[in-house]
This record gives C-alpha cells, sequence and structure tokens, in this order.
C-alpha cells in the first residue's frame, strides 16, 4: 500500500507562472508513477482566458513571445489538470487607482479562498501583479482625487490595446485625435512598448491581434512626439538593449539625441558594466544617426528626457470644460509641471528585515545597476503634453480567507510596502517569517513585477520541485498534521503555524463551480454546450481560441485572431 498523501493543488493566476509551475509538476510526477497517480492540479484564473500578461501585456508586435501558449496548451491533455475561467479568487483588500476601480469582474464566478481551501492540500498563489503603482505626489495623477482626462497607467494603455475586458471602455474614453504631444512617466520596458504602441504605423500594428477598434482609434491619433522621462539618468534607465534598438529602429521614427553632457555623466557611471556600457553606445550612436537623417521623411518623434519627476499634471487654462465639475466633463491635460532632480550617492541601507520576502536572483533583467537617487534642486520647469501614460510599476493584489473582505480573519500575509504575498523563497511566510503551510507563491506576486517570462519560468520550476519536495519527500511540512481552521490560523507558541488548510481534502471541485457549469468530475467528452454556464473549462477555452482565429481570418490582411472585448461575448460561443 503506498504511503503517499495525494496532491491536490490550486493554482491561483493562469499565467506564466501558473502554467510553468503546472507543467513541470506534471512531468516531474508521470501520471503512471506512484506519486503520479496521486496528483490533481486545478488551475482558477478570474479571466475567461489562460496565459495571463502573455495575452494582455506583452504587446502585440511581439508575436514570437506568445509562443510559450503553445507549451501550456499541451497541459490540456493530461486528465490530471484542469483549468476553471473565469473564477475570481479571494477578495480584494488593497487599494486600488481610479482606473481598476471600476471593474470588479462582474461576469465572474467569486469564490472566497475559505471556500476553496478545504478541497486542497497544496495553494499556490500565481495571480501577477494586477495594479499600478500611484504616481502618489503628483497632482491630478490617475490615482488621486481629481485626475485629468488623458492621464492613464501604463497598465491601462496596455491592457487596453490588448484587448482585456475591464479595459475596453478606453475606446471610448481616449482621445488622440486633438494632440500631438504624449508623455510616458518612466524607464522601463513598459515604457517603451507604450512609446512604441504610439509611434508606430498602424497598418503594421492592424496585421497583428491588437483590437480592430484599438487599431482604429490609433488610426485617428495625431501623436507626432512621445517622450519617455525618468527621473534619474541615462545610466540609470531600466529598459533593455533589445526594446530600445526596436524602437530607435522604427521606421518612419527619428531619435532625438541625449544631451552629450548627460551622456559624458552617464558614461563614467557604467564603467565596468558591459551591458549598460552598451546601451550608452547605442543611445549615442541612434542620437548621432537621427541628426544625420533629418531629411523630412521622419515625420515622428521619440525621446528621452532625464532628471524630472512631474509635480502636477495640468489643465489648459483655455479648456472650456477644466471649469466643469461634470465627470461627463473631465478637463484634459495639456502640460505637465516638472521637479529639476540631480544625481547623489544614496543614503545608507536600512537594516535588513529578519525575514525578507525572497526574490530570486535571477529576476534582475530590468533592475537597474547604479545605485545613486534623484534629489530636487528646486528648479522646476513645465512642458506641453496632451497625452500622459504612467508607468511606474506594477503591484499586486492583497487576497483575504474570508468573503467579506474582512482583515480580522486571516489573509494570505502581505507585504503592503513591496505590494507582492510575503515569502521566503516561494513559501508562504507570516510577519515573523514563519512558514504557512502547504501555500505556496510564485511569479510576479511573489517576487515583484520584475522579470521576462524565462526568468519566470526558471522560478515557476524551481517552486514545482519545491512543493514536490514538501509534499512527498520531506514532509516535515507542518500542513501534514494541522487541522481545518479556516479562519483561526495564527502563529502557535511552539514557532509552527496552524494551516488553514485540511489534512485530508474534501473529494471533487467546489460547489460553487458545478453550479456555474463545471463539470463535477474531470470530462472526457467533448464539450456539450450548455446555456447560462458560466466556468470556462479548457475545453471551452478551445472553442473560444478557435472563435477568435475565425474572426481574425475574416479580417484578412495575415491577421492571427480578433479577440473578444467582452466577456459575455467570450461565453456566448459556449451557448
Ligand atoms: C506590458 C508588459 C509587457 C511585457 N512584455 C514581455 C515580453 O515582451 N517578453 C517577456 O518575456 N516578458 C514580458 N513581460 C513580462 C511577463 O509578462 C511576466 O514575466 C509574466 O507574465 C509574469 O507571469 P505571472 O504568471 O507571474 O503573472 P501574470 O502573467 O500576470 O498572470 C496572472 C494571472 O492571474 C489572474 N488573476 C489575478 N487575480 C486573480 C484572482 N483573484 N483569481 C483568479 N485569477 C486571478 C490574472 O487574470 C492573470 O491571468 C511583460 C510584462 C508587461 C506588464
Amino acid at each position: 500500500m503506498s504511503i503517499h498523501r495525494p496532491l491536490k493543488l490550486a493554482i491561483i493566476g493562469a499565467g506564466p507562472s501558473g502554467f510553468y509551475t503546472a507543467s513541470r509538476i506534471l512531468s516531474l510526477l508521470p501520471a503512471n508513477s506512484e506519486k503520479g497517480n496521486k496528483v490533481e492540479v486545478h488551475m482558477y484564473d478570474r479571466l475567461p482566458t489562460p496565459y495571463g500578461l502573455v495575452r494582455y501585456g506583452v504587446a502585440p508586435d511581439h508575436p514570437e513571445v506568445k509562443n510559450c501558449q503553445e507549451k501550456f496548451d499541451g497541459l490540456a491533455a493530461d486528465p490530471r489538470f484542469r483549468f476553471f475561467g473565469n473564477v475570481s479568487i479571494g477578495t480584494t483588500t488593497s487599494p486600488t487607482t481610479s482606473t481598476t476601480r471600476a471593474y470588479t469582474y462582474p461576469d465572474a464566478v467569486h469564490i472566497p479562498l475559505s471556500d476553496l481551501v478545504p478541497y486542497y492540500t497544496t495553494v499556490l498563489f500565481t495571480y501577477g501583479s494586477s495594479l499600478s503603482n500611484p504616481l502618489s505626489r503628483t497632482e491630478h495623477s490617475s490615482s488621486s482625487t481629481a485626475p485629468l482626462g488623458n492621464v492613464i497607467p501604463a497598465l491601462a494603455f496596455v491592457s487596453w490595446y490588448n484587448g482585456h475586458p475591464a479595459y475596453a471602455h478606453l475606446t471610448d474614453q481616449l482621445d488622440l485625435s486633438g494632440i500631438d504631444e504624449a508623455t510616458v512617466i518612466g524607464h522601463g520596458n513598459v515604457a517603451i512598448d507604450v512609446a512604441r504602441m504610439l509611434l508606430k504605423d498602424p497598418e503594421a500594428l492592424a496585421k497583428t491581434d491588437m483590437p480592430t477598434p484599438v487599431v482604429d482609434r490609433l488610426r485617428e491619433s495625431r501623436v507626432r512626439r512621445v517622450t519617455a522621462v525618468g527621473r534619474r539618468g541615462p545610466a540609470q534607465v531600466s529598459f533593455t538593449t533589445k526594446e530600445f534598438r526596436e524602437m530607435v529602429n522604427l521606421p518612419g521614427v527619428a531619435f532625438t539625441p541625449v544631451d552629450s553632457t548627460l551622456m559624458d555623466d552617464a558614461r563614467g557611471m557604467v564603467v565596468g558594466d558591459r551591458a549598460r556600457k552598451r546601451l550608452m553606445d547605442l543611445m549615442s550612436k541612434a542620437g548621432a544617426k537621427a541628426q544625420s537623417d533629418m531629411n523630412g521623411r521622419q515625420d515622428r518623434t521619440f525621446e528621452l528626457g532625464f532628471l524630472k519627476s512631474p509635480i502636477a499634471f495640468l489643465p489648459s487654462e483655455t479648456d472650456p470644460s477644466s471649469s466643469s465639475s461634470s465627470s461627463t466633463d473631465t478637463p484634459k491635460v495639456s502640460q505637465i509641471k516638472w521637479s529639476l532632480n540631480t544625481l547623489l550617492s544614496p543614503p545608507p541601507a536600512p537594516p535588513v528585515p529578519p525575514h525578507p520576502p525572497a526574490a530570486p536572483a535571477t529576476l534582475t533583467d530590468t533592475t537597474p545597476s547604479t545605485t545613486v537617487v534623484a534629489r530636487p534642486t528646486g528648479q522646476e520647469t513645465t512642458t506641453r503634453s496632451g497625452l500622459v501614460i504612467e508607468s511606474v510599476g506594477y503591484r499586486s493584489e492583497s487576497l483575504s480567507l474570508s468573503s467579506q473582505g474582512d482583515r480580522s480573519g486571516w489573509a494570505v500575509p502581505f507585504d503592503e510596502r513591496r505590494g507582492r504575498i510575503m515569502n521566503d523563497g516561494g513559501r508562504v511566510v507570516d510577519e515573523s517569517g514563519i512558514m504557512v503551510p502547504g501555500f505556496y507563491t510564485a511569479g510576479w506576486v511573489a517576487s515583484g513585477p520584475i522579470g521576462v517570462i524565462a526568468s519566470t519560468m526558471q522560478y515557476a520550476f524551481s517552486i514545482a520541485s519545491l512543493i514536490i519536495n514538501d509534499h512527498f519527500i520531506q514532509p516535515a511540512n507542518p500542513a501534514s498534521g494541522s487541522t481545518s481552521t479556516p479562519t483561526s490560523a495564527s502563529s502557535m507558541a511552539d514557532g509552527s503555524f496552524s494551516s488553514p488548510l485540511p489534512t485530508s481534502p474534501e473529494t471533487g471541485i467546489p460547489e460553487a463551480l458545478v453550479l456555474a457549469g463545471a463539470s463535477p468530475a474531470p470530462s472526457t467528452s467533448t464539450h456539450t454546450a450548455r446555456s447560462g454556464k458560466q466556468v470556462v473549462e479548457m475545453e471551452d477555452w478551445q472553442l473560444i481560441d478557435r472563435a477568435e482565429v475565425r474572426r481574425g481570418k475574416e479580417k484578412g490582411g495575415g491577421k492571427p485572431r480578433e479577440k473578444f472585448l467582452s466577456v459575455p461575448d467570450m461565453l456566448q460561443v459556449l451557448h
């Protein structure tokens, strides 16, 4: 008789970290092995669609990056794996920005964490980073109490141009037809993606999976100049050489040379850092080439701004709507007031906390190497801008166990300052660094929004090994001796933790899923249409996928797919 306890794993979030962890666990434990035949993996996503930011973050003109979706689709063949899309787990308790507040996934099945955990031995959080860092010191920023029109977080803009249902309304809100200057606040790869989408020929974008209503909006755009501005200098940018090279080689777009004194100072800061030196060289070369190319063919401009922090976004003094209090007449941004900065060595680092949440060492691709801080000089300047995209990073939401968002109940330990789940190398830990048995985390919700798909994959692989080891090989994991006490988990006197997870999980799936149309047992038959079905299983997603590809073909011009922009439209395919 086997001594192994079955592993029944719930994965919250169907982005790369969830998918790579699932596929690694299932491949390390083949179905015909003693441990493998005791494995069940259920993956939940609040959208009907899998793939997370691969579908809704990666730029439409980078289709090669999306190839990892095929690997994910391979999981569908394993009967131990089930996908439950359009199912939102847990309660959001973090503050949200004005752009995210409006969307509460109204068409999804909502299951509190406390109703989910009795069914599993192990829970893995891979729900990514779906909030924007606020520009809290900038007057009229998107997260302020009085945001201006045409000031939006990059997360919203990126989600919009990728067809995320929560941001489809931006097609009506964004006005690109009457402006010629746009500003992106930030110097990361996301800022570069945003600038490229604003400057690239819309006819090239029409051939991608960018939704047609978005392409149409970009066709109307009069934006001719985009400036990406950072608070520090050229040596501290976070974008990578590859993204920058693509940007400065964009047909029809001239790159404005960076001030030579700034470049000289920056070069002095990157001595010995070959990757960064290459980037500096490219910045200089691109500037020189732009100057020699000034023959009138390039009617759009990309510029980098340095050593500036936004103090306020300002409406036009002549904007007739600027005095209006009606929300439909929100005045639009027309200028940015900046504080000018200088660079200083950083103050001494604060003492290291006893159990810092671990970030994997590999996720450093977009981290600036040069440690200097920006300090205001006291001088200010104002520039013109009819559109502002705030690209200052993503953060995660926190989840609580109770259905009411009641913070007195157990909540997944969350580092509010860093905006991520507290963890020690992927094991969820409480404030004192004590492990919460059976709970794990991977990807951006564990590490913060750093790293690309390849590094997210490496991290996911290491978490897969950790879960297998804790469960089967060294089950010293106190979860194996814990009782089911879903709302009373706390650190115990001996330093162990009473886990909310049960010793013996219930069989099957949470009842709410069955009520919303999920098959109680793994489906082996082909899809059966069911009116009112809300839960999207793998074969349902495949129908939606095929419908999108068909719609793309109908558009012609090699369009790989025409995405559905609302959840009801996706669900309609299943009826
Ligand atoms: C704009 C942008 C462009 C990028 N471009 C590239 C690129 O070109 N190349 C590259 O290698 N990397 C790129 N990346 C990075 C890459 O997307 C990430 O490394 C990767 O997606 C992180 O994976 P994840 O699984 O941690 O999170 P995500 O991909 O965000 O997946 C999280 C999933 O969890 C779901 N979810 C959230 N909350 C809940 C809940 N309560 N219940 C159920 N489900 C939930 C979400 O719907 C989502 O599907 C880009 C990132 C961004 C933001």
